[in-house]
C-alpha cells in the first residue's frame, strides 16, 4: 500500500490536476495500491476563513466573495469533466455551496464565528476539491471514491487544531480499507469529534491526515506531493540558492519542519 498526497498547488488548477491524474494512473497500471488525500484547491482555505470573518462582521460583501470561491470550482469542473457528464458533479458541488451559504447566513445574521463553526466553514475546501477530483476519476473510468475523513479521523473538541484518538481512528480507518475496493480519494485536513461535528487538524493539516491513514494501514510509503522537490536547505521563496536535500534523517526533517518548513506538516 502506497499513500499519496497531493497539496493545494497539486490542486489547485485544472492544468494541475490533470496532471495529478496523471500521476495516480500511471501508479494504478503499475499495480500499486494506492490511497490519495487532497487539500483544498489553493488558497481556498484563506479565502474561507476570510468570508467567515467577513460575515461575522456583517460585512455583505462576504456573498461576492463566496461566488467568486464557487465560481472557481464551477470553472475547473467545466475544464475537467465533458459536457455531458458534467451534471451530477455540478450538483453535488451546487449541494455544497448551498450548505456553505446556509452556514455564513447564520454567522452573518447572529455576528458570532466561533472555532468551531470555522472549522465547519474550512472543512469545504477539501470536501469540494476532493468531490471534483473524484468524478474526474470516475468520468476517466478509474474505480473511484470519495472518502470523507471525518467518517475516519476521530478527534478532540479542540476546534481549529485537534488531537487525534488513535484507537478509534486506526480501528475505522483499518475497517473502512478492509472493505473498499475502488480508489479511496480521501479529504485531507478534517476529522470529527465524538459527536460528530467536524473538526480540523491544524492549518497544513492534509499531511498529517496521509500520515495517519498510512500508519494505520502499515503503508510501505508516504508520498507528499507538493510545488517543491522535496525537503531544500530552506525556504526557496525567500533563499533563491537553496537546494534539495537528497536524504534526511527522521530528526533533521522534525527539526526544519518545527522551525517552520512547512514543505512537511510537524505532527
Ligand atoms: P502544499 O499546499 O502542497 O501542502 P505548502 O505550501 O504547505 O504546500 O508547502 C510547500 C512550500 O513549503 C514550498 O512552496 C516552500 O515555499 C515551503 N518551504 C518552506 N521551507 C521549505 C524547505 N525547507 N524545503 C522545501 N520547501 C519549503
Ligand atoms: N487546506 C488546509 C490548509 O490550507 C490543509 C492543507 O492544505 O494541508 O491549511
Ligand atoms: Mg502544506
Amino acid at each position: 500500500m502506497k499513500v499519496l498526497k497531493f497539496g493545494g498547488t497539486s490542486v489547485g488548477s485544472v492544468e494541475s490536476i490533470k496532471q495529478v491524474i496523471q500521476i495516480l494512473e500511471k501508479n494504478l497500471t503499475e499495480g500499486e495500491r494506492i490511497a490519495v488525500v487532497f487539500s483544498a484547491m489553493g488558497g481556498a482555505t484563506n479565502r474561507l476563513i476570510e468570508i467567515g470573518r467577513m460575515a461575522a462582521a456583517g460585512n455583505q460583501e462576504y456573498f461576492e466573495l463566496l461566488k467568486a470561491v464557487e465560481e472557481r470550482h464551477f470553472a475547473t469542473i467545466r475544464g475537467l469533466i465533458n459536457v455531458k457528464q458534467q451534471s451530477s458533479t455540478f450538483a453535488n458541488v451546487k449541494g455544497l455551496f448551498n450548505e456553505l451559504e446556509d452556514i455564513l447566513r447564520g454567522v452573518s445574521l447572529i455576528r458570532e464565528l466561533t472555532a468551531r463553526t470555522m472549522d465547519l466553514i474550512m472543512s469545504f475546501g477539501e470536501r469540494l476539491s476532493t468531490t471534483i477530483i473524484t468524478e474526474t476519476l470516475k468520468n476517466k473510468g478509474v474505480n473511484a471514491e470519495f472518502c470523507d475523513s471525518r467518517k475516519l479521523i476521530h478527534t478532540n473538541s479542540h476546534f481549529g487544531m485537534a488531537d487525534v484518538n488513535f484507537e478509534l481512528t486506526n480501528r475505522h480507518i483499518l475497517e473502512h480499507f478492509a472493505k473498499a475496493s475502488a480508489l479511496q480519494c480521501i479529504t485531507g485536513f478534517i476529522g470529527s469529534n465524538a459527536e460528530g461535528i467536524t473538526t480540523t487538524l491544524g492549518r497544513g493539516g492534509s499531511d498529517y491526515t496521509a500520515s495517519i491513514i498510512g500508519a494505520a494501514l502499515d503503508a510501505q510509503v508516504i508520498e507528499i506531493w507538493t510545488d517543491v522537490d522535496g525537503m531544500m536547505t530552506a525556504d526557496p521563496r525567500k533563499v533563491t540558492n537553496a537546494f534539495t536535500i537528497p536524504s534526511i534523517s527522521y530528526a533533521e526533517a522534525m527539526e526544519l519542519s518545527h522551525f517552520g518548513a512547512k514543505v512537511i506538516y510537524p505532527p
